[in-house]
């Protein structure tokens, strides 16, 4: 077996090396993300039970359920762009696995965010964070906390007024920066897209997924326990469904951390 394998289960097993659940739990109350409503919206989680333990399956328990491709924390593909429609591999089913693998680089503005709910990560605040923690390399995940996940009243965790939602997100000189520059797998937020509440006004409207998916990168949507995870020295595993042609999935997303 090889080495790092090897150490690998070792330092899994004894404790040295935790795994981190970055997953919202998946149900019919998940919230989801609010579209203009001239434009169709992601469906709720629905779930229905099929058998349990019963004359409809004697011995066996199980359910059915049916989700949209972006409902709970879930996986971006390129393919969910208008800018990324036509790239190579660019749906979840043809992404090479090994994308599913990366380093993570956690970014923390959730100081910012608490003062302003519509506040956005700066191609400045990269360069400060890369001060400290050295480059973003390439194929790695940035994943902006926010604390976003802590609010549990799905009221205030969509946080909508009459002009929208107003979440924290990332600037367009930012996305550009770490797609064109730096490289990355995709970025990774705690809200329930990964672009911010008011990225709907912006030009282009949603300017993170026009950037991030137009240059053939990901995202991850509504993750949470980004607060458990060091500033870079984590592993994050995210492999969406196969599902063929299919534009994103709900997931499940684990840290490995020291
Ligand atoms: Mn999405």
């Amino acid at each position: 077996m090889s080495q790092v394998l090897q150490q690998l289960l070792e330092e899994l097993a004894n404790g040295k090396l935790r795994v981190i659940d970055l997953t919202q739990p998946l149900s019919p109350q998940t919230p989801l993300l609010p579209l203009p409503p001239q434009f169709n919206n992601t469906p709720a989680f629905k779930i229905w039970e099929l058998s349990h333990y019963d004359e409809r399956g004697p011995a066996w328990y199980w359910n059915g359920f049916e989700t949209g491709e972006h409902t709970g924390t879930h996986f971006d593909a390129p393919i969910h762009w208008v800018s990324g429609k036509d790239l190579p591999d660019n749906s979840v089913d043809r992404i090479p696995p090994r994308k599913f693998v990366g380093p993570a680089c956690v970014i923390d503005i959730s100081a910012d965010a608490a003062v302003d709910a519509n506040y956005l990560l700066t191609p400045d605040r990269i360069r400060q964070w890369e001060e400290k923690h050295g480059r973003i390399p390439a194929g790695a995940w940035v994943l902006l906390r926010t604390d976003w996940s802590k609010r549990k009243d799905p009221k205030e965790y969509i946080n909508a007024k009459e002009n929208g939602p107003h979440t924290p997100g990332l600037a367009q000189a930012t996305s550009a920066l770490l797609a064109k520059e730096r490289d990355v797998l995709g970025v990774g937020v705690e809200t329930v897209g990964t672009d911010a509440g008011q990225a709907f006004t912006f030009d282009p409207p949603f300017p993170n997924h026009y950037l991030m998916h137009g240059s053939g990168k990901f995202g991850l949507a509504s993750l949470c326990n980004l607060d458990q995870l060091p500033p870079t020295g984590a592993v994050v595993i995210a492999a969406p469904l196969k599902i063929v042609g299919g534009s994103g999935s709900p997931l499940r997303v684990i840290a490995i951390t020291p």
